[in-house]
């Protein structure tokens, strides 16, 4: 059976051609006049396409008056014009069957506005609501966008492992993968013998692809990751999630400044394509989350990113710390509501914070000629904050050895990425982008749990 997507159908001007429409009943309506109209979605557009179903239809009282929200349906009909306001096509059905059913009286997905935390807790139905399948859209378009992107730049796409045996930025936020029976689970010791375990040493799930992204880095010049990583960090917050995707451009012979470069452009980049590509979903967002979202998109894309030096960050938010929960000290880590400040209000655009004190960033990050600050680039947005973290990365041997041993690390776990030091190094830099706070910040959403089809979070893994 030949099947007709809406989104084409909608475009169509081939009127009196028979179509085949498979779906979900979003409404209906029954018209004195003997006739009914259906208004069905199947997921290729944020539109329905109306059908209407007359009563001289052989199943028109046993099954069609029966339809309700949610039922799914195969019509065949023809594509007429529509005399109606709102939309130009219709399908004049001239058979309706109802493929399954769902009991009115106990369909969770009713036509009333249902909350985002309702939803949350029908994680396996929202998909079919207005904006859950719009943010399925877009999440969609703003991926093959990020692939464009690198591709089109001849960036190779690397499949970093989600298994690993090294720990990037300290083990506390990472989830643990064994194979140990935790019930039985034997110590030597006091300690566990993880030579028991599945690899014979301790492993979790990556928190970042970062390190093995080098690697490559190190022999194809330009590469990027594209997956899900892992943090166990324990934070309720709307914008953390246990398991969210990154992407995570490294780049050999680049330095922090052209690193910051690319991230503007891929950024904006980004937006722009989304704004094109997506336009009948984000105009939903715009009229029922956030009036202002497509001119934001608009003048981000236009701005240019304001950059500054953490110490400058720092001086503009000690003339106002009465206003923040958090202290401002240089030392101190840039709190969210910080960030927001200098983005919201000091600049009104995306904000590059660079040379942050080495004592708040990881240990591979190149450390500057004062010996106090490093070579790293956080890139804010307005409402969400953070979107970007990034950095160049420490090529010299014994500077990074010392770094390593300076932050109570094992240089024994870091031997092969030591050696990328110690063979052949050069410049390099690279960053990662929290693929689901870009979504939130395309679409509106206040909760980044929205922004992805199964969020995980702390207590919260019921699908
Ligand atoms: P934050 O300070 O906001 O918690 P971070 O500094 O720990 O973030 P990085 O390690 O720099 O994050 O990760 C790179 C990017 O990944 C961040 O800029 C952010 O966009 C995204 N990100 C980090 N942690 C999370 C998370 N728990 N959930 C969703 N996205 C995240
Ligand atoms: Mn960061």
């Amino acid at each position: 059976m030949m099947r007709s997507k809406i989104a084409e159908l909608l475009e169509s001007t081939h009127f009196g051609t028979e179509v085949t429409v498979m779906g979900w009943v979003r409404t209906k309506r029954d018209s004195k006049g003997g006739f009914s109209f259906l208004e069905i979605n199947d997921g290729s557009t944020i539109k329905n396409i109306q059908v209407i179903a007359e009563d001289k239809l052989a199943n028109y009282t046993k099954e069609i008056l029966r339809l309700t929200i949610g039922c799914s349906v195969i019509v065949k009909g023809i594509l007429v014009e529509s005399p109606g306001k709102g939309q130009k096509v219709e399908v004049q059905a001239t058979d309706v069957k109802t493929i399954g059913w769902a009991d009115p009286d106990t369909y969770p997905l009713q036509k009333k506005r249902h909350s985002f935390e309702y939803l949350r807790t029908i994680a396996h139905l929202r998909p079919r609501t207005n904006t859950f399948g719009a943010v399925a859209r877009i999440r969609n378009a703003m991926s093959y966008g990020i692939h464009t992107f690198f591709q089109d730049r001849g960036f190779i796409y690397l499949h970093s492992p989600i298994i690993t045996g090294s720990n990037c930025e300290g083990a506390g936020d990472m989830f643990t993968v064994t194979t140990l029976d935790l019930q039985g689970l034997k110590h030597k010791d006091g300690m566990v013998d993880f030579r028991e375990d599945f690899f014979a040493k301790p492993a979790s799930l990556t928190v970042s692809g970062q390190l093995e992204a080098e690697v490559y880095a190190l022999a194809l010049g330009n590469v990027y990751t594209f997956g899900p990583t892992f943090r166990a960090e324990n934070s309720n917050t709307y914008r953390h999630l246990a398991e969210f995707w990154m992407v995570e451009p490294e780049m050999a012979f680049c330095d922090l400044k052209e690193a910051v470069d690319l991230a503007e452009e891929f950024v904006k980049s980004i937006l722009t394509s989304t704004l094109t590509n997506c336009k009948d979903d984000l105009d939903f967002f715009n009229r029922f989350v956030d009036k202002d979202l497509i001119s934001t998109v608009e003048h981000i894309i236009r701005s240019t990113f304001e950059r500054l030096t953490y110490t400058e960050a720092i001086e503009i938010l000690s003339q106002v710390r009465e206003r923040f929960e958090f202290p401002v000290e240089w030392g101190k880590d840039i709190q969210s509501e910080h960030e927001r400040y200098l983005c919201e209000v000091v600049f009104k655009r995306p904000v590059v914070v660079t040379d942050y004190p080495k004592e708040i960033k990881p240990f591979y990050m190149k450390v500057n000629k004062d010996g106090r600050t490093v070579k790293a680039m956080d890139i804010l947005l307005p409402g969400v904050g953070e979107i970007i973290g990034g950095s160049q990365r420490e090529d010299d041997y014994e500077t990074l050895l010392n770094r390593i041993k300076e932050m109570n690390l094992d240089p024994g776990d870091y031997w092969w990425y030591l050696d990328l030091r110690r063979y052949g190094t050069v410049i390099h830099s690279g960053f990662g982008l929290g693929f689901e706070r870009l979504i939130q910040f395309v679409t509106g959403l206040s909760n980044i749990r929205d922004a992805i089809p199964f969020p995980r979070t702390p207590k919260n893994l019921e699908f």
